[in-house]
């Protein structure tokens, strides 16, 4: 994300938190600032590292509470099966659930909304009985760029990195 683009990201949260009447400390808008640099999901110990860069005496509850919090505004969502986290990319609409499309090569996760998914598993779950509060739903694959290095035949002639394995679940 370019700084522009963070710089408006990170003035809508503000002011949607004054408007909840809830308080984005500088610790959890300097988290939130540090998702939005991030090209995909982070962890929460590497988000730790840079955190501490600003802060040298963060530890992980530090980071933990920040991330709660920002689950809580709906903000960031978690990659549950990358245990990892992740910046909405739709975060002035209520809780959502999305679909996250994660590459299993480059680790990009890309957002997408997802009202005919949600209604779905709401009419499954009605149909069960079962009260549906939090959905995540999460599909493994390769990103496009990532499927464009893997169907290279040019391997030692290109500008891609063929290092990278493909994560196995
Ligand atoms: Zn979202
Ligand atoms: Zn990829
Ligand atoms: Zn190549």
């Amino acid at each position: 994300m370019n700084s522009t683009n963070q710089q408006k990201l990170l003035a809508q949260a503000e002011q949607i938190c004054q408007q909840r009447n809830v308080r984005l400390t500088p610790q959890r808008l300097e988290v939130l600032r540090l998702m939005a640099e991030q090209p995909g999901a982070i962890s929460a110990y590497d988000l730790l590292d840079l955190l501490r860069v600003a802060e040298p005496q963060a530890k992980p509850p530090t980071v933990y509470r920040a991330l709660d919090f920002l689950l809580e505004q709906g903000f960031i969502h978690r990659v549950e099966s990358a245990n990892s986290y992740v910046l909405c990319h739709h975060f002035e609409q209520p809780m959502h659930t999305s679909a996250l499309f994660i590459c299993d090569r480059c680790g990009q996760v890309t957002e997408r909304t997802t009202e005919g998914v949600e209604e779905t598993l709401q009419k499954l779950a009605t149909e069960s009985g079962f009260a549906l509060r939090h959905s995540v739903v999460e599909a493994h694959g390769l990103c496009s760029a990532c499927v464009e290095v893997e169907a290279c035949e040019n391997k030692h002639d290109c500008d891609h990195d063929h290092s990278i394995a493909i994560k196995k679940k």
